[in-house]
């Protein structure tokens, strides 16, 4: 029997707000534990939540990029459970009226694009946070409430995945989209995205869903799709030999590569919710969600098509430009300054992005978009050749120097003195006389290892142009 996997995701992203979702508390990261707390966020009784409209707005942001109807009517609920890190023992979120319904995503893998459905997007807030002693002897655990209130959007995809490569494309466009519209910094590290799988297989071909299994704890894209293949492995082999998959949840165990189990259905919460009674129903007008639409930035899948329709780029340099927007910038920052577009492309995509670890930290890069362009002025106006440059650009990357004075210090300017290089072609010419009648009796590869050999006693600063004229006049 053949199996197909059915894979839903469901993403925590942390809103960027400056205070908490239903108190004035800062949200910022990294603070004293415990500073950043109040009693609304403690949940001390008698305390009344209020809410933070720009976690509103920003949610709405989200929907409207995710391609959502946003409810001009939603509400809170109570999802109760205990959990040491949740002062209030229930959460805040959103039920059965979330702020956002339905949307999509659109993935490509390999050639294939395909939609993501979108069930939801609802707001909540997040909990704390259990530190436990690493010290085996003194059994002992620490909370911090800080992070208690933080706003959260939850993005439930529906189970239209199909298998770890689409896991990991969707959860790339959507960190995108989200670090576009720059409503969360997504950093993983840090948990402001976080992300559950639910997977199950069933027969390849069939309709009905296998049972369903949840895995948590995972903190990166990479490890969301190991533990997909693992378990996509895990079940197989339970169902191929006749076993029944259990609904439970599952966690990642990153040092050992695989999932293993942290609770059953009978250990499920039951989460009895109900509506929030301190918080009134959220109403808003056709006309708030519209002004929001007309300031949403540009976003990643537009900008793409327009690089390619505005730039001439093709589809995967475009691709690869905008997957980040400080890159993205970066590429018409440079553009603009008159440079070829393709160029431009090039250049960034292959010697720029070699020297750069994540491409959100373009802006700290040596090379500002101002320099690279000057540097490939210098190429077009021939003051050096494209081989030269390179060399040019990895000082530039060293240092942050200006390309000019870089090419005047180092004596890197190209020879375009036509004595200067006849006089190397010469030279080249005597020191080679078995090549010189390779050539003369037909074979053609004798005049790339001359021009080769004239680059080279040069060093590199011949004008490779005028090489090939000079040789082919002193050749004939
Ligand atoms: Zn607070």
């Amino acid at each position: 029997m053949e199996f197909e996997p059915v894979i839903g995701l469901e993403v925590h992203v942390q809103l960027n707000t400056a205070t908490k979702i239903f108190c004035g508390c800062s949200t910022r990261f990294k603070a004293d534990a415990n500073t950043q707390t109040c009693p609304v966020c403690l949940g001390l009784p008698g305390v009344l939540p209020v809410l933070n409209e720009e976690a509103l707005r920003k949610a709405i942001m989200a929907g409207l990029a995710l391609n959502s109807t946003i409810a001009t009517y939603s509400k809170f609920d109570r999802k109760n459970y205990f959990y040491p890190d949740l002062p209030k023992a229930y959460q805040i979120s959103q039920y059965d009226k979330p702020i956002c319904l339905g949307g999509f995503i659109e993935i490509k893998t390999g050639d294939a694009a395909k939609k993501i459905g979108i069930t939801r997007l609802h707001l909540e807030e997040d909990a704390g946070k259990s530190i436990h002693s690493e010290d085996p002897g003194k059994k002992v655990s620490y909370v911090n409430f800080n992070r208690t209130g933080v706003p959260l959007a939850e993005i439930v995809s529906e189970p239209d995945i199909a298998s770890s490569d689409e896991a990991y494309a969707y959860l790339q466009n959507l960190k995108t989209i989200m670090k576009y519209l720059e409503v969360s910094d997504c950093n993983m590290e840090e948990g402001s995205l976080r992300c559950d799988v639910n997977i199950s297989l069933r027969e390849k071909g069939t309709r009905p869903f296998g049972q369903k299994v949840e895995i948590k704890n995972m903190n990166s894209f990479r490890a969301v799709k190991m533990a997909i293949e693992f378990e996509i492995q895990r079940q197989t082999r339970a169902l191929s030999g006749g076993e029944r998959i259990l609904q439970e949840t599952r966690l990642w165990d990153a040092n050992r590569s695989e999932t293993f189990s942290m609770r059953s259905k009978e250990e499920a919460h039951d989460y009895r919710y109900f509506p929030e009674p301190d918080l009134p129903p959220v109403m808003i007008d056709q006309a708030y969600i519209d002004a929001i639409r007309s300031r949403l930035p540009e976003l990643p899948a537009q900008r793409q098509a327009r690089f390619v329709a505005e730039y001439g780029l093709p589809p995967y340099d475009a691709e690869v430009l905008t997957a980040s927007r400080p890159m993205a910038d970066y590429y018409e920052a440079v553009v603009k300054e008159g440079v070829n577009p393709k160029k431009a492309s090039n250049w960034i995509m292959v010697e720029l992005m070699a020297r750069l670890d994540d491409p959100e930290n373009v802006q700290a890069f040596n090379v500002q978009p101002l320099q690279l362009a000057s540097l490939l002025r210098l190429i077009d106006d021939g003051t050096i050749s494209g081989k030269i440059a390179k060399t040019v650009f990895e000082e530039m990357a060293r240092t942050g120097g200006d390309p000019a004075s870089i090419v005047k210090e180092k004596g890197l300017v190209q020879v375009t003195d036509t004595s200067a290089i006849e006089e190397v072609v010469d030279r080249v010419l005597a020191g080679n006389p078995q090549s010189v009648a390779d050539f003369r009796s037909g074979k053609g590869k004798a005049l790339g290892f001359l021009v080769g050999q004239v680059m080279k006693e040069s060093r590199g600063k011949a004008n490779p142009q005028m090489v090939n004229e000079i040789l082919m006049k002193k050749l004939s």
